[in-house]
C-alpha cells in the first residue's frame, strides 16, 4: 500500500518553506515545523504546541512524517548499534551507530544495493535495486538520533549523533538528487546542525558529481581508492573504467579548493595478495606525490581490513601485512590509520551492510560466472 500524503522528511528547509506557502501559511512557520521534526523527533502534529491548531489540522490532512519501518535492531557489546530498515518490495537497508569517547558517528545508506559492483563489497554483489529518496536517507538519521536519545536519556538540547558518514549501502554520488537535500538538513542549524567537516560523503569516484558537490555543498570527502594503478583498480572498482585514476585524482585536487578539510581521505580495503604488497604501497606514494598524474594530492589513508564474505573469494590481509603497508605510507610522509573493526559480533562492519535487495542488475549472477581471481601474483611465502 502506498501512502499518498506528502512525507515531510523529503524536504530541506527551503522546500518545506515553499510547501507551507502553498498551504497558505507564512514561510517562517516552516522553521518551527522543521525544528519539531528534526530537533525534537516529533511525528504527531498534535504535539507541536506552538503551531496554530488550524495549521496542525491542515497538515494532518495532507502530510506525514514518515519513518522507515525497523525490521531489526542489534546492539553490540561495544555499544555499536545496527538497524535494518524496510524500504519496501523486499528491499532493506542498514545504518550503523558507532559511539566513541568524543563523538557518535552514524553510517548511513544511500541506495538499496549498488550498481558499481565492487568485487570486495557485499552490497555490490547484491546488485542495484533503487535509489533511496531524501526522506528515506533522513529517516535513518531521524530514527537513530531520536531513538538513541530516548534510550540514553540524553539531556534536552544535546545530540547523540555528531558525525554522519555516507558509507552504508550504495554509491551516494549516483543518487545525487536525493543526497544533496538530505545533506542540507544534516547541516541546517534548525535541523541536525552538523558542520561540513562532520558530514562525510564516501565515493568510489563518480568524477562529475564530485565536481558538482564541490560547487553545491562541499562536505568532507572520502574516496575509495583500493589500488594504485588502473590495471588493478579496473577489476576491483569497475567504475574506474569510466573515470580512471588520473581523472579521479584531478577531481580530488579540485575538490580540495572548496573542501572543509585540507586533505582527502583515501579508503583502501586490504585484500590479501591482491593490493597489499610493498610495491603497491610504494606505487600509492608515487600516485599522490608531486610526480603523480595530478601532482601532489594532500591526503590521508585509511586502511580497512577486508571483511570477508564467501561469494567474494577474497581474503583479509594479515595484520602484519597491514602494519607493514601502513609503515611504508607513513615513512613516505602520509598520515595513515588502520580502521578499527567495530561491532564485529553483530556484523556491523564495512561491506557487511548487506540488507536484502531485489537484484535488478543480476550482479550476483555475473560475479559468480566470473569468479574473482587474485589479480597480482601472491607474495612469495
Ligand atoms: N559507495 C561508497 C560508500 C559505501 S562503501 C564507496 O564505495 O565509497 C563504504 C566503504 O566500505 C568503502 O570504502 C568501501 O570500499 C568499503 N568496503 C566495501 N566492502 C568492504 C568489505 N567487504 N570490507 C571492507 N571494506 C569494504
Ligand atoms: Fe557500491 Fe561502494 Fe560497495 Fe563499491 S564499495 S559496490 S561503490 S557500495
Amino acid at each position: 500500500m502506498t501512502d499518498a500524503t506528502t512525507n515531510l522528511l523529503d524536504f530541506d528547509l527551503e522546500a518545506l518553506s515553499a510547501y507551507c506557502e502553498r498551504l497558505g501559511e507564512k514561510r517562517f512557520r516552516a522553521v518551527q515545523l522543521f525544528r519539531w521534526i528534526h530537533q525534537r523527533g516529533a511525528r504527531d502534529f498534535d504535539q507541536m504546541s506552538d503551531l496554530a491548531k488550524s495549521l496542525r489540522a491542515k497538515l494532518a490532512g495532507c502530510a506525514t512524517i514518515r519513518p522507515l519501518p525497523v525490521i531489526s535492531e542489534h546492539v553490540s557489546a561495544d555499544g555499536t548499534v545496527k538497524w535494518l530498515f524496510d524500504v519496501g518490495a523486499g528491499n532493506a537497508v542498514e545504518s550503523v551507530f558507532i559511539p566513541e569517547d568524543d563523538r557518535g558517528t552514524l553510517c548511513v545508506s544511500s541506495q538499496a544495493g549498488c550498481a558499481v559492483g565492487c568485487r570486495f563489497c557485499s552490497t555490490g554483489h547484491q546488485g542495484f535495486s533503487r535509489n533511496l529518496s531524501t526522506g528515506e536517507i533522513l529517516a535513518q538519521l531521524w530514527h537513530a538520533e531520536h531513538s538513541l536519545r530516548a534510550r540514553l536519556k540524553t539531556p534536552a538540547g544535546e545530540r547523540v549523533i555528531t558525525n554522519v558518514v555516507m558509507m552504508g549501502m550504495g554509491e551516494p554520488l549516483q543518487n545525487y538528487g536525493a543526497l544533496v537535500p538530505a545533506l542540507r538538513v544534516m547541516l541546517d542549524d534548525h535541523g541536525y546542525g552538523l558542520s561540513r567537516r562532520r558530514v562525510t560523503v564516501s565515493t568510489s569516484g563518480v568524477v562529475p558529481f564530485m565536481e558538482r558537490l564541490r560547487e553545491d555543498l562541499p562536505v568532507a570527502l572520502a574516496v575509495s581508492l583500493h589500488a594504485p594503478d588502473d590495471a588493478l583498480r579496473d577489476p576491483l572498482v569497475p567504475l574506474n573504467r569510466k573515470y580512471p585514476l588520473a581523472e579521479l585524482l584531478a577531481a580530488c585536487k579540485g575538490y580540495l579548493e572548496r573542501a572543509p578539510r585540507d586533505f582527502i581521505t583515501f579508503e583502501y580495503c586490504m585484500l590479501d595478495g591482491v593490493n597489499d604488497g610493498d610495491e603497491q604501497a610504494r606505487a600509492l606514494l608515487a600516485l599522490v606525490g608531486p610526480k603523480g598524474p595530478a601532482g601532489r594530492v594532500p591526503c590521508k589513508f585509511n586502511l580497512i581490513p577486508f571483511n570477508p564474505f564467501p561469494a567474494s573469494g577474497l581474503k583479509r590481509s594479515s595484520s602484519e601485512r597491514v602494519q607493514a603497508f601502513a609503515k611504508i605510507l607513513i615513512e613516505g610522509g602520509i598520515v595513515t590509520t588502520v580502521r578499527k573493526t567495530r561491532g564485529d559480533d553483530i556484523d556491523a562492519a564495512c561491506g557487511q551492510l548487506a540488507g536484502e535487495v531485489q537484484d535488478r542488475t543480476r550482479a550476483a549472477e555475473r560475479m559468480t560466472r566470473a569468479p574473482v581471481q587474485v589479480i597480482r601474483p601472491v607474495r612469495p611465502a
